[in-house]
């Protein structure tokens, strides 16, 4: 018997489209022996969804996601859409993403970035540096200052950081049960020593952990972090932190670990709201259409939907060994110095299922 498993599929704009399609070619290839039939709604969204309905979140695709098991996406966004918001006021694309977080409530942003083994050359780190570099950080993607009060003006501006208690607590249980799951540690990353927002974290962080006492816990300051996770990235595990301090940590650490290409992402909020599983790149529309993306962060985030999304661990397993072994074999696109195009990257993880 097989369960039906409704997915909502999101292209998007720009490259959004080539790495979607390669991803659910993966998910169709493992669905059947993960006793799986999916059910696939491709919905327009961002720059599409502006070009289809003039929205970039289009009512019948939040309809789609509110009612899926899980969503996938590509990327949205690309100039000509900035020219029309700069210039007619046109809404932009990426207003369709933040409104879909905000909206289903997705409030942990899981960004996992490790050393592939193969792609050493492929770190900007001195290879004993970089060697053994597996970390997981939970940004927490529905506060803070992004969706604090922004006051906008030619002499004085201001955007306010506000967390509440149950927003802190909330994405620090994610942090603490996938620290549970992995080697038992955890660093929080805070700006303790100036910011109340910090204190708040620092403190609801600590309550949380008399709840799991397998799991260490160090607080670390964010711009100590941003040195050590260059100087030492090996030595930490999981890291949770505020939404502006994970953005920034999360683009920094996916370089360290080779190219933005490779990472995925999940946002996922309660346990029966369906989770977003996108790459953490953009649209990229400087190579949309030729067909030489790398498909490997969207087929990863495939991987996270079904072990976060549909609970179906073996075949998000089955999945990163095969990006590992083609990888290790020597499989690289362009934006790892190599040849192989869209297709014959996902051709060969095909084949190494
Ligand atoms: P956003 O604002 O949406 O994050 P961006 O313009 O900052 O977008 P990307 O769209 O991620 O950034 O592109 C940054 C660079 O990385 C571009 O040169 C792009 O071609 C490259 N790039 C991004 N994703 C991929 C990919 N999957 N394969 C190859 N190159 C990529
Ligand atoms: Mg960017």
């Amino acid at each position: 018997m097989s369960r039906t498993v409704r997915l909502t599929i999101l292209p998007g704009d720009g490259i959004g489209p080539e790495v979607t399609d390669a991803a659910i070619s993966v998910l169709t290839a493992v669905a059947p022996d993960a006793g799986l039939s999916l059910a696939i709604d491709r919905c327009p969204f961002g720059g599409a969804g502006i070009d289809a309905t003039g929205n970039p979140l289009p009512e019948q695709t939040l309809k789609s996601c509110v009612s899926a098991d899980a969503i996938l996406l590509g990327a949205v966004g690309g100039p000509k859409y900035d020219e029309a918001a700069r210039h007619q006021g046109a809404p932009r694309p990426e207003q369709g993403l933040l409104g879909l977080r905000k909206e289903l409530e997705l409030f942990a942003n899981l960004r996992p970035s490790k050393l592939f083994e193969g792609l050493e050359a492929a770190s900007p780190l001195r290879r004993d540096i970089v060697a053994d570099t597996d970390i997981l950080i939970v940004r927490e993607l529905t506060g803070g200052v992004y969706f604090g009060d922004h006051r906008e003006g030619t002499d004085v501006a201001s955007d306010i950081m506000p967390y509440s208690r149950e927003e802190v607590d909330r994405v620090a249980r994610v942090a603490f049960e996938a620290a549970k799951g992995r080697n038992g540690r955890l660093t929080s990353v805070d700006k303790a020593n100036v910011l109340a927002t910090s204190r708040l974290w620092r403190a609801v962080v600590d309550d949380v952990a008399k709840d799991y006492p397998t799991v260490t816990v160090d607080h670390v300051l964010v711009d100590a972090m941003a040195m050590h996770l260059v100087t030492k990235p090996a030595s930490f595990d999981v890291v949770v932190t505020e939404n502006l301090f994970g953005d920034i940590l999360s683009d920094e650490l996916s370089a360290i670990v080779g190219s933005i290409g490779l990472a995925p992402s999940a946002s996922l909020g309660t346990p029966d709201t369906p989770g977003l599983f996108e790459p953490i790149h953009g649209s990229a529309p400087d190579i949309a259409g030729q067909g030489i993306a790398n498909p490997i962060g969207t087929i990863l985030s495939a991987a996270m939907l079904l072990r976060h999304g549909l609970k179906a661990d073996a075949a998000a397993e089955r999945i990163e060994t095969a990006v590992s072994t083609v990888l290790k074999q020597g499989l690289r696109t362009k934006d790892l110095g190599g040849d192989a195009d869209t297709a014959a990257a996902t051709s060969a993880i095909l084949a190494a299922l």
